[in-house]
């Protein structure tokens, strides 16, 4: 795997036009970034206090709390560029990534495990003994997962075929049991794509497992922050778009597009009226169709929404073993499907207390559950699961919700995201949800900024006004 190319080694001064990009989550930060770069003078308009979007923190008493755990893989390039580009890489020590993919799993149900580790064979082999001895699987399923893997590779992530069918019943049809799904497949899709299989587009699927674990040995290698997620994508990433002369205006709102004309209100309610050449929408995908000024057809406003909860428990001493387990865990057989420690990436002093983050994607069922019901039977299904929790007591619990975590990954939403060009000239769409063919995770967000800022400055440059260099593939 090479080391992502950055692209922004060498600003460029004074040869673009006059941009705003609305929105400052990773894809506002991107593309701001990208553009600055390229001579482009930004603004970049925030309606939150906080840059980082879906992927932030907030204070909680001593606690600094990430609304949800983020991960990445080894294969987001364009995400790990701009980890690099903050100064955030795991070289600086403000994330991890793993040098061989290792997730333990266990068993809620009857306490089984196993250990989805693989080794240094060219892929698909890489995986072949970590499946082979797979504990939470009978020995007949083990078998038939290579025939449903093979097909999977077959598939083509951008094919209109494979995005009209789900995920769950592609692997009925390949031979999987309700438990392979269950027990496997499904821990690896639903944390991804943040929906059940049988409704998860079987394109967006094959991106994740083709591109994560079927083609490269190393692809899936696992990454998270060390650090507060707030860290990275707002403190660091103003220090970086600062350097690059790039004005950030937070609590101030978006209220409408007159063209490239932008109307905002600040925090003080003052109307304002920005003007630029170029208007980048880096907003979730439902606020961007009220925002687009008309004709431009707005059908990715049906793209959904699906939910994630993260419950957060703390614990009087250390309940997730750092041998057996390690830092996390992936559980089956039970609501709570990944628990991360989050002690030190918190700010917390530990041991002997501890704080888990436990993460719960495609959470339709649980997303209106009173959080007071929430904490206690997660607080049931961890004793089950972890042996040191059974004695251990809870000092602090509370849960996030994030009801539009994710636009919804089912069959049928790849037809509905669009590109970075829209009708109108000199407004562009970036964000997670637009056409990168990637989940809607941090990764596809900086691809949108990179398919976004490209045209913005191939489009300033056809049009002779500003000289900016077009943008080449990684970030
Ligand atoms: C709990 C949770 C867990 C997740 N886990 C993972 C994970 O493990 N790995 C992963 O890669 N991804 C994960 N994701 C998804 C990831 O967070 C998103 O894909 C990504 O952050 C989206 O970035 P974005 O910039 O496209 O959109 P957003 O982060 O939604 O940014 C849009 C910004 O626009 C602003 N805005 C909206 N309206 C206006 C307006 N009118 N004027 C000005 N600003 C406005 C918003 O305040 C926001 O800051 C998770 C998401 C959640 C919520």
């Amino acid at each position: 795997m090479s080391t992502p190319q950055t692209q922004m080694e060498t600003p460029m001064t004074g040869a673009g036009g006059e941009a705003v990009v609305v929105g400052g989550g990773v894809a506002g930060i991107a593309t701001a970034l990208i553009l600055a770069e390229r001579g482009w003078k930004v603004t970049l308009v925030e309606a939150r206090p906080r840059l980082g979007g879906r992927a932030t923190s907030y204070q909680r008493g001593e606690l600094t709390v990430d609304n949800g755990q983020h991960v990445f893989l080894r294969c987001c390039t364009a995400y790990r560029g701009f980890l690099d580009r903050l100064g955030a890489g795991p070289d600086t020590g403000m994330t991890f990534l793993q040098d061989r993919l290792d997730i333990p799993l266990r068993s809620a149900a009857d306490g089984s495990e196993a250990r989805l580790r693989r080794n240094r064979l060219p892929a698909p082999l890489h995986l072949a003994a970590a499946l082979g001895g797979y504990g939470l699987l009978p020995l007949r399923d083990r078998a038939r997962l290579g025939g449903a893997a093979l097909a999977l590779r077959r598939t083509d992530p951008a094919s209109p075929h494979a995005d009209a069918q789900g995920f769950g019943p592609f692997l009925r049809k390949h031979g999987q049991s309700k438990a392979a799904v269950d027990r496997l497949w499904s821990v690896i899709s639903t944390a991804t794509l943040n929906i059940e299989p049988d409704e998860a587009s079987l394109a967006l699927a094959a991106k994740v497992f083709r591109t994560g674990l079927l083609e490269t040995t190393d692809g899936a290698d696992l990454g998270y922050a060390l650090v507060p997620l707030g860290k990275i994508h707002d403190e660091m990433g103003r220090a970086a778009l600062g350097k690059n002369g790039v004005t950030v205006l937070d609590s101030t709102k978006v209220e409408q597009l007159d063209g490239t004309r932008v109307t905002v209100t600040d925090r003080a309610g003052e109307r304002t009226e920005l003007a630029a050449d170029a208007v980048v929408l880096a907003v979730p995908h439902d606020v961007a169709a009220t925002l687009l000024p008309q004709p431009h057809p707005t059908d990715f406003a049906h793209l959904g929404h699906s939910p994630i909860l993260n419950i957060h428990l703390r614990y009087d001493r250390t309940v997730l073993d750092p041998v057996l387990d390690g830092p996390f865990l992936a559980a089956v057989d039970t609501p709570a499907q990944w628990i991360f420690d989050r002690t030190a990436a918190s700010g917390l002093d530990g041991p002997p207390g501890s704080y888990l983050a436990i993460t719960v994607s495609a959470a339709d069922k649980l997303a209106g559950t009173p959080a007071k019901e929430l904490t206690a039977l997660f607080e049931a299904e961890l004793a089950t699961l972890l042996p040191q929790a059974r004695g251990a007591r809870v000092e602090e619990a509370f849960v996030t919700r994030e009801q539009h975590a994710t636009f919804r990954q089912a069959r049928g939403s790849a037809a509905l995201r669009p590109g970075p060009g829209t009708a109108v000239p000199g407004v562009y769409l970036a964000g997670a949800w637009t056409d990168t063919g990637w989940p809607d995770t941090m990764e596809s967000a900086v691809r949108s900024a990179i398919n976004a800022a490209t045209l913005v400055v191939r489009e300033g440059a056809a049009a002779g006004g500003h000289q900016g260099r077009t943008t080449t593939g990684e970030y």
